[in-house]
């Protein structure tokens, strides 16, 4: 391309874009002229963009590292269809194939080429990518930049050789990009990369077009198939944590006569891309899901994401639900919440050997739970996990802010909650604590006589799953809060004293979706 092209309007020639969504030019500019540039952007935020336009536009070849081995020959036909010369390198080309693409890179004909993490560590492989001066690459893009990092929730070990690139290539521009939102991850990327002098971009984390909601999971199949049924012909995804529960979930769709299908990792390879391919051209409505499907799947029309089991952490959530609605149309998140699935969970990180890390999932899971539990901006809750403030006073885009919560006076049911924490002595667990105020009768109950507290049974007439909300609203208010145990238990606070003796009043968020439920007292 000659000097006197501006990035617009390429832009315009290529993509038919009129023009840059924020922060992409910026990016684009700095690789142009030779700088090192870092975009932290949420999904959908258009981040391919910016490092293809400049290899489009720079002489030489922009080698790109991406993970997505099934979706490299995907992404190399999409550019190429907007008329970028790509090509990729990965373990599921030929030796000769391998061969074609090595000599098409040396004939300095490639604008792009995409490489997986493991290729470039081959002993001898950086240097054939330096044949001569002319031809060393014009930058690096490196995409999911985050999977360099331990903390990240996709580490790839691959990508730590990417911290020698800078030794290796002295002079070649690096861009990083990744769609991760925590700080800790960015400034790991930004260490491990050596981009402190990179020009930088964090955009906002907040998807303006996606309605968050939460509802506590009371009969799934019913809430599942009437959420689907009244968007028909929509593509939506539905996550679910295990293969089992993926088919059950697919063939409950089939059978209301839902254009659904499964996927997940028990597949054969061949079968999953196939259905992939069938949902990216609308033949298949709805993907059920473990999360293995998604990462990087460019459907920008995808209008709804359904999580079925409650995710593992507030990271995992905010990316799944981030595959709705990257066209920028409005899409619709919906949690489907019950506090039996942290359990679940809860009974992985047992196999984490690592202790501090063991600790930190399950903390990660706790924040999770209190997002889904106790009711409030949905938005705000997410913003303020990645530190980034919200300034309206209301989000208009969640469960919370359309008023489907009601504020009531809930001192007399926290008495009875922090009345058997104190007298069991803040030893046991919140489903244990539950179970007393509700008079269930568990051996549990039995072996430790908590069947002859005067709290037993106090709150028979409610449900457990209501007792269960009770006590999140009291940890999340600071009435009780979590010892740091390995199991933690709920101990009564200074301020839960305060409800507890009656001098202080405590009130509650009420979901008025909730239908009263039948008790059973056996
Ligand atoms: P990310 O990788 O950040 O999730 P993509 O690069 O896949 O995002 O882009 C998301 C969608 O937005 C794609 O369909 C892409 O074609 C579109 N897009 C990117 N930049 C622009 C732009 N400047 N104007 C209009 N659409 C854009
Ligand atoms: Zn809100």
């Amino acid at each position: 391309m000659n000097s006197k092209t501006s990035p617009s309007s390429v832009l315009r020639e290529i993509y038919g874009f009129s023009e840059f969504r924020p922060h992409q030019e910026k990016l684009v500019r700095a690789l142009l002229e030779g700088k090192d540039a870092f975009g932290v952007m949420p999904t959908g935020g258009g981040k391919s963009l910016c490092y293809q336009l400049p290899a489009k536009m720079l002489a030489g070849t922009a080698v790109v590292i991406s993970p997505l081995i099934a979706l490299m020959k995907d992404q190399v036909d999409a550019a190429n269809a907007n008329g970028i010369d790509a090509a990729f390198l990965n373990s599921t080309l030929s030796q000769q194939e391998a061969t074609e693409v090595m000599s098409r890179y040396r004939a300095g004909t490639l604008d792009m080429l995409y490489l997986a993490p493991e290729r470039l560590a081959l002993p001898g492989f950086a240097d054939s990518l330096r044949q001569n001066q002319q031809q060393a690459p014009s930058f690096f893009a490196i995409d999911e930049a985050h999977c360099i990092s331990e903390w990240g929730h996709d580490f790839r070990p691959d990508y730590l050789f990417l911290s020698q690139l800078r030794k290796l290539f002295p002079n070649t521009p690096v861009g990083a990009f990744t769609a991760t939102a925590t700080e800790k991850v960015a400034a790991d990327i930004e260490q491990r990369l050596s981009l402190g002098e990179a020009v930088k971009v964090r955009a906002s984390f907040d998807r303006k077009n996606l309605f968050y909601e939460v509802r506590s999971k009371k009969d799934w199949e019913r809430q599942m198939v009437d959420f689907v049924k009244t968007r028909s012909g929509q593509s939506g995804i539905v996550y679910r944590t295990s293969r089992k529960s993926v088919e059950a979930t697919a063939d409950l769709l089939k059978a209301n006569g839902i254009n659904a299908a499964a996927y997940h990792a028990g597949m054969e390879a061949e079968q999953r891309s196939c259905i992939q391919d069938a949902f990216i051209r609308d033949d298949i409505d709805v993907m059920v899901a473990t999360v293995a499907f998604g990462m990087g799947v460019d459907k920008a029309d995808v209008r709804y994401v359904i999580h079925g089991d409650l995710p593992k952490n507030i990271e995992s959530y905010y990316q799944e639900t981030g595959r709705a609605g990257r066209d920028g149309d409005d899409s619709h998140c919906l949690l489907l919440y019950s506090p039996g699935d942290s359990m679940k969970i809860r009974r992985f990180f047992d196999d984490i050997s690592d202790e501090a890390e063991r600790q930190r999932s399950a903390d990660l899971l706790q924040a999770m739970e209190r997002f889904a539990s106790v009711p409030g901006c949905r938005r705000v809750r997410l913003l303020e996990y990645f530190n980034e403030p919200y300034q309206e006073e209301s989000c208009g885009g969640c469960d919370f802010c359309k008023g489907e919560f009601i504020q009531v006076d809930a001192s007399r049911p926290a008495q009875m909650l922090l009345s058997a924490v104190m007298r069991t002595g803040g030893k046991f667990g919140a489903v244990h604590v539950c179970d007393i105020v509700a008079g269930a009768s568990t051996a549990k109950i039995k072996q430790f006589e908590h069947d002859q507290l005067p709290t037993y049974g106090v709150g028979r007439d409610r449900p457990k799953s209501y007792w269960r909300s009770v006590l999140d609203a009291l940890i999340a208010g600071g009435q009780l809060q979590l010892s740091t145990a390995q199991f933690p238990v709920p101990q009564l606070t200074e301020a839960g004293a305060e409800v507890l003796y009656g001098r202080e009043k405590f009130s509650m968020s009420e979901d008025t979706r909730v239908e009263p439920e039948k008790v059973s007292r056996g």
